[in-house]
């Protein structure tokens, strides 16, 4: 029997590699899980509870399951119990997740769950995936853009009036998730860089593919992983 396949992608934000690790993860029947959505899921519990400080953040911590849905056609996180993944996206919870990403033991605990959840095929993607949480992957990718582009694309998202927000949100995450001390982010020595800027999903996509020596039905796979 073949041996889980683990692919990792990671990237800034607004570089696409969401839209690719879904992609990828259905065309090749993987498990798909967004670590980002992790580190959201528990910034809205932080928000939600009013917590200040990193004395009260990891009383919180110690007082918080999450599970996730791996399944890329309805990829889910439940935090207690409640399922929170509409209120991801929000503005307040984007700029909240690289704040308690910055903290360590937030870190840890999220590393451990995110190991355990790619005990079997999956395709994980976030800022630390091939160089902290998976650093064994079969096969690693450093999704990045143009920082305009990756801030139009941010727009499109939220609507054309949001313009600043973008450009803020995109700025700002950026620097913190680069510049923090525990994980930040960076590529793996072995990362395959894909820019998308100007390119189509279809063309990013037949690169991994063909990178994980996949055809592209997504059906043959011939990677080294037998
Ligand atoms: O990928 P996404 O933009 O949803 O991630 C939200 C935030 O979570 C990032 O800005 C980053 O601070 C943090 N993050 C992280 N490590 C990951 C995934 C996300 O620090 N593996």
């Amino acid at each position: 029997m073949r041996q889980a396949i683990r692919v990792a992608i990671d990237g800034p934000s607004g570089s696409g590699k969401s839209t690719l690790g879904l992609e990828l993860a259905r065309r090749l029947g993987l498990a798909y899980v967004d670590t980002g959505a992790m580190y959201r899921a528990f910034a809205w519990k932080v928000l939600q509870a009013g917590a200040d400080g990193p004395e009260e953040i990891l009383d919180l911590l110690a007082r918080t399951e999450m599970t996730v849905d791996a399944d890329p056609d309805a990829f889910r996180v439940l935090v207690d119990g409640r399922d929170v993944t509409g209120h991801l996206r929000d503005p307040e919870v984007s700029s909240g997740a690289s704040t308690v990403a910055v903290i360590p033991e937030v870190r840890a605990w999220l590393v451990a769950l995110q190991r355990d959840l790619a005990q079997a095929s999956v395709v994980m993607e976030g800022r630390d995936i091939g160089t902290v949480v998976l650093p064994d992957a079969d096969c690693k990718f450093f999704i990045v853009a143009d920082e305009n582009v990756r801030i139009e694309r941010r727009t499109a998202q939220w609507g054309e009036s949001s313009n600043r927000a973008a450009s803020k949100d995109v700025k700002e995450r950026d620097r913190r998730d680069s510049s923090r001390k525990t994980s930040p982010l960076r590529a793996a020595d072995d990362a395959i860089l894909i820019d998308t800027s100007e390119q189509t999903i279809e063309e990013s996509l037949a690169i991994m593919l063909a990178a994980l020596r996949i055809d592209a039905s997504g059906a043959a796979v011939g990677a080294d992983s037998s």
